[in-house]
């Protein structure tokens, strides 16, 4: 505990008082405790910013007292169809992308299915598209049927990758072996930023590249990935990437998602694409004509007039990555947090013990892994251990049957809450084991 007050010290939570906090009372499991909880999931759900609650108020009294006029004559903030446009170089900082390759718009698997739609361009023998097994089922459904749409037999175009026997997480030296040896079958490699499971960051910069070079279209689903780790989208080349921004990002849950389409591409407008009228030429868009003019940029892949309460959520939470500094900035007190958790999590007495755990996230590098660890069980039933913790204010993610996930987030969670993470597990294994 000595050490988390010294760590706390040296490495001081910048933003914590800008969250809302669930406490024990707040979350229904002891009506007469108003002490915090330990909140390790802002890998699932980040908390909630205080500030939305006044700037979606903002627009409801907006809404109230204008009406439609909010489009174009906002009393106190920007007009509703520009809503977004001062969102853009704060998401851009974000991603490592210029302002051009991004917006905020759809959710993520509708921005994984659009963004397919308009790159997953099958050709002669190049048809397939390599991810990985065990991704999220959100993106093996979207795959599988855009395979379908274009008249082609899932069976032959998807292809797996898996982690070798008795192994968590990919090597990059296979994923490249994978590329090498499909090259004249492959149109698409697509694959998780940070695997949701394991934690596990993949090396986008170097499998991009190498991809590249055999022509192979790359694509990033990066919900884990987002707001945890510095990410250089424009200079990796990556040819589209999406995300939500619910996670990481504590928009709020079911908040917009956001896409980014590289200049390579974007700059060209006659690209295919998903199209709607928001997409469309600024200046003209209210003239109603039959003449798709898309907007250069990533911006012109927008098709309807996005949520006003989102996009303010969105705008909120990233003045607050601003505000810290940035993502880079964050990451170096994250590196901080998630190693004192391990440190801790490896010296328990349960660690590589029957009915105790293990950490299955890589962590030999600073760059295989983000925020989250994922500690795998020795049991089937996850769900005693899972209740257990929760009853003494910890709460993580379980992924059945053996998994639980944990994510301090650098912006509101302290070494000292990681501390009495530790000691909640002790606690819960220790009456785990006793039967
Ligand atoms: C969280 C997550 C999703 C969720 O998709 P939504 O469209 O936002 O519901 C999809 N894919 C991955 C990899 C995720 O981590």
């Amino acid at each position: 505990m000595n050490e988390a007050t010294q760590l706390e010290s040296k490495f001081p939570v910048p933003l914590r008082d800008k969250f809302h906090i669930p406490t024990f009372a707040s979350m229904g499991i002891d009506p007469h405790n108003n002490d915090e909880l330990t909140y390790l999931c802002g890998n699932s759900l980040g908390l909630m910013p205080r500030e939305i609650r006044q700037a979606i108020n903002r627009e409801l009294d907006a809404w109230a007292s204008r009406g439609v006029e909010g489009h174009f004559n906002h009393p106190s903030a920007t007009d509703w169809v520009d809503v977004d446009l001062p969102v853009v170089p704060l998401l851009a900082s974000v991603v490592g992308a210029k302002e051009s390759e991004v917006a905020i718009m759809n959710s993520l698997t509708t921005n994984l299915n659009a963004l397919l739609v308009a790159f997953y361009r099958p050709r002669g023998k190049k048809v397939q598209i390599l991810f990985e097994k065990g991704s999220f089922p959100s993106d093996y459904y979207a795959f599988h049927e855009q395979s379908r749409l274009q008249g082609l037999n899932p069976q032959e175009t998807l292809l797996q990758l898996e982690p070798r026997p008795n192994e968590h997480h990919l090597r990059t030296e296979d994923i490249l072996k994978a590329i090498d040896d499909h090259r004249d079958t492959l149109a698409l490699v697509c694959l998780p930023g940070i695997q949701y499971y394991t934690g596990q960051w993949l090396n986008i910069g170097e499998i991009t590249k190498h991809a590249h070079r055999y022509g192979i279209t790359v694509g990033w689903d990066l919900a884990h990935a987002v707001g945890n780790v510095p990410l250089q989208l424009h200079d990796w080349e990556v040819d589209f990437a999406c995300w939500c921004s619910y996670k990481y990002l504590n928009s709020g849950p079911g908040a917009m998602g956001g896409a980014f389409v590289h200049e390579a591409h974007s700059a060209h407008t006659s690209m295919p694409r998903l199209a709607g009228w928001w997409g469309n030429n600024r200046q003209r868009r209210f003239a109603m004509l039959e003449n798709f003019e898309p907007i250069e940029g990533a911006l012109g892949f927008r098709q309807s007039n996005p949520s006003v309460i989102d996009v303010v959520s969105i705008h909120t939470s990233l003045q607050l990555f601003q505000m810290a500094g940035g993502v880079e900035t964050l990451r170096a007190r994250s590196l901080q947090l998630t190693n004192f958790l391990q440190r801790l999590l490896q010296s328990s007495k349960f660690y590589g013990k029957p009915r105790g755990f293990v950490i299955i996230t890589p962590t030999h590098h600073t760059n295989d892994h983000g925020a989250q660890l994922s500690l795998l069980f020795d049991t089937t039933d996850i769900d005693e251990i899972s209740q257990s913790i929760r009853a003494k204010g910890l709460i993580a993610d379980e992924r059945r049957p053996s998994v639980i996930r944990l994510a301090p987030a650098p912006l509101y969670n302290t070494f000292q809450e990681v501390y009495r993470t530790f000691e909640i597990l002790e606690e819960a294994l220790t009456e785990f084991t006793a039967h």
